[in-house]
């Protein structure tokens, strides 16, 4: 037995993590003791890796779709028969007819190697992927006020800070080290404050817990910024040095008295008061957000607002400060840095700039479009109309995770070709016409990005089950096959560096590099060659003269608001014990066995109305479908609230969820719908 060093493939915390290895197989994980993140610890998810990974539950070889069976075929059949089809739309219908959505759990390489593919083979940027139902807000708020779309601190801040806010996030069920960390961060002394309408494990030990009513952040902030503007606490010299834009938000703040942002948010003046004291006053505040703010419709306009909270107050380019939204997935903030966006290269160079397309298009030798592309709900908007003709997913479960599913899984039954690459059939890959079998993370060397901007390596411990490929070895392939040779790398080293050498932000990264550094923070450049922890500290990005800025903001209710048909307030959770779609770990008993089924979360005051004792069988109804569940009874769910996590194929909550969009970065509102919950009779 012996035991490689890679990174645990479940969440952006990017805890380090050893494989142990026997007789080609992975029968064992163990912690990284000196690890900058995990510092010797991996939670529940990260100690079952190894049965996510299992061959014996996998697709090893090529499928193709024969009626409603699949049959299996040679990988030299599957290739040409799809780069046929391919090439017969392209000829037809033209390149924005297809379309590439890659993967936030896969490497940089698969990742930049999916862009390119889009970008330099298909001739489109149709390339999006899951980000853009989770932190796409975040890109573009952050994008607006600071110029750079990330976390602007590292995890390790927790340590330095004197106060925490934790913002519309569940940290100990997502994150869970960085969770402990924080906890361990408040029995040294650091005040703690969580804001969130539910009770979470956090808000429960917190200083201050702000449980807002649902979609209420925007009038919050705000209020915030009234009190702090009204007593005179804000960080007068460093605004008047590093932001633009104060004089009107100062003056538009005036109308959200406290009395007001009361009967938005159900929060006391007294709360408020002491809530904005605190951060205000704090020598060093650190504040991390999630999907309880992204979510929404006004997702972008939410992470505004607390970015107008973290400048008014200073709080930011400084150790345990800044403004940190929590990437969910293992390698989401590496997905979008690679450019699996449609307005987007890698390292976030726009499609619309000439000078940033004459580049690519040199670098790879073929024309750049200069045609808007489509996210990929405009893409499964596309396909619905007869628009869109053929998709590749990579290792992404639309069918299950993204809204109003019945809608999203029409859509793909309509594509004349849909091609997907995974590792186990997920509802997804059920539908495609081709499936093609993926390697895991322990199959093959690459980099993830956690979601302190930390590029780390990832090792190859095992050989693939039989004949499964990378993704990036599937897109050079498919490339071959459609007559480009521009993809044909013979390591994933070779992916990185052509990368690297694209994408200023990393230009300074090697595989050596990260090697002998536990992973570089980027950017990491001639100017900072061993990467940057903390971003911000001298001038922004945002503009020419390095200013920061701030904006107006008016309040937005969810689009969908309980009535009399639809009574309860829906949203949406994750669970400790399972991740994404569960395709990997619902194959591990032992995270199984903690939460077996799909859940509804419900307030016991709500159960004794609805009649409803623990685990009754329950249809929980929306405008949009109706899935079957139990009820699991919890105070930590306000009264008129209910909640379901996504995790279980069995009580698919996206059949449920709204698809009104943020009309910046076309995020559907899956944090809050309504909803009607009934009784069933039988289980
Ligand atoms: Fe893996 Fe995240 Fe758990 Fe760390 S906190 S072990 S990265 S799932």
């Amino acid at each position: 037995m012996h035991t490689v060093s890679s990174i645990c493939p479940f969440c952006g915390v990017g805890c380090g993590m050893g494989l142990r290895v026997d007789n080609n197989r992975i029968v064992a994980v163990e912690p990284v003791p000196n690890h900058p993140v995990s510092q010797g610890k991996l939670c529940a998810k990260g100690w079952n890796t190894a049965f996510g990974v299992d061959p014996e539950q996998r697709i090893t070889q090529p499928l193709k779709r024969q009626g409603h069976n699949f049959v299996p075929v040679s990988w030299v059949e599957a290739l040409d028969d799809i780069a046929e089809q391919l090439r017969d739309i392209l000829a037809n219908d033209g390149s924005q007819t297809v379309g590439v959505i890659s993967c936030a759990r896969a490497t940089n390489e698969d990742n930049y190697a999916l862009q390119k593919f889009a970008r330099a083979v298909l001739q489109t940027h149709n390339i999006d992927h899951c980000a853009r139902i989770c932190h796409s807000p975040s890109v573009a708020g952050l994008a607006q006020t600071l110029g750079s779309g990330a976390m602007t601190n590292s995890m390790a801040d927790v340590d330095h800070a004197d106060l925490i806010v934790i913002w519309g996030a569940d940290v100990t069920e997502n994150h869970a080290i960085l969770g402990g960390r924080i906890i361990q961060a408040k029995l040294n002394g650091a005040k703690l404050i969580v804001v969130d309408p539910r009770s979470t494990r956090l808000a429960k030990l917190a200083d201050l817990h702000i449980p807002l009513h649902l979609g209420s952040n925007i009038a919050l902030a705000n209020g915030l910024l009234h009190i702090i503007f009204r007593e005179g606490w804000q960080a007068s010299s460093f605004l008047a040095e590093r932001v633009e834009g104060l004089d009107r938000l100062q003056a538009h703040v005036t109308a959200w008295t406290p009395e007001r942002v009361q009967r938005e948010t159900g929060i006391t003046p007294e709360l408020l008061y002491r809530f904005a004291q605190m951060y205000a006053h704090s020598p060093a505040a650190m504040l991390c957000y999630g999907m309880g703010i992204t979510q929404f419709a006004c997702g972008t306009n939410n992470v505004i607002a607390l970015s107008n909270l973290v400048l008014v107050c200073g709080q930011i380019g400084r150790a345990g400060t800044g403004i940190n939204p929590l990437r969910g997935q293992n390698n989401v903030q590496g997905a979008c840095d690679m450019g699996c966006l449609p307005n987007v290269y890698s390292g976030y160079q726009s499609v619309n700039d000439e000078e940033v397309r004459a580049k690519f298009a040199h670098a790879w030798q073929v024309p750049q479009s200069e045609q808007q592309g489509m996210t990929s709900l405009a893409m499964m908007h596309a396909a619905r109309d007869g628009a869109m003709r053929a998709m590749i997913i990579a290792g992404e479960d639309p069918a299950l995770t993204d809204p109003d599913q019945t809608e999203v899984v029409n859509a793909l039954k309509k594509l004349d070709l849909l091609v997907v690459l995974e590792m186990h059939l997920t509802a997804t890959a059920q539908l495609a016409d081709y499936v093609l079998p993926v390697a895991s993370f322990a199959e093959k060397d690459g980099t993830f990005t956690n979601c302190e901007r930390r590029v780390q390596r990832v090792r190859k411990a095992i050989e693939p089950p039989n004949s499964c490929l990378t993704d990036w070895q599937i897109a050079g392939e498919l490339a071959r096959h459609l007559g480009n040779d521009g993809l044909s790398w013979q390591t994933s080293e070779q992916v990185f560096s052509e990368m690297a050498a694209l994408t200023p932000i990393f230009s300074g990264m090697t595989y050596d590099l990260l090697s002998q550094n536990q992973g570089l923070q980027w950017p990491c450049h001639d100017l900072a060659p061993l990467g940057t922890p903390i971003l911000h500290q001298q001038t922004f990005p945002l503009q020419a003269n390095g200013k920061a800025r701030v904006i107006s903001l008016e309040s937005a209710e969810p689009a969908e608001m309980p009535d009399a048909e639809y009574p309860l307030a829906f949203t949406t959770q994750r669970l400790h014990f399972h991740y994404g779609c569960g395709s990997m770990t619902r194959c591990a008993p032992v995270l199984e066995r903690e939460t077996p089924l799909g859940l509804l979360l419900m307030n016991p005051s709500d159960a004794q109305q609805y009649g409803l004792s623990q685990h009754a069988p329950v249809r929980v109804s929306s405008r949009r479908g109706q899935v079957d569940t139990r009820v699991e009874i919890t105070a930590d769910l306000p009264v008129g609230v209910v909640s379901m996590p996504y995790h279980f194929n069995e009580a698919p909550c996206n059949r449920l969820t709204n698809t009104a969009q943020d009309p910046i970065t076309k995020m559907p509102e899956l944090k809050a719908c309504a909803v009607r919950v009934e009784r069933r009779v039988s289980p």
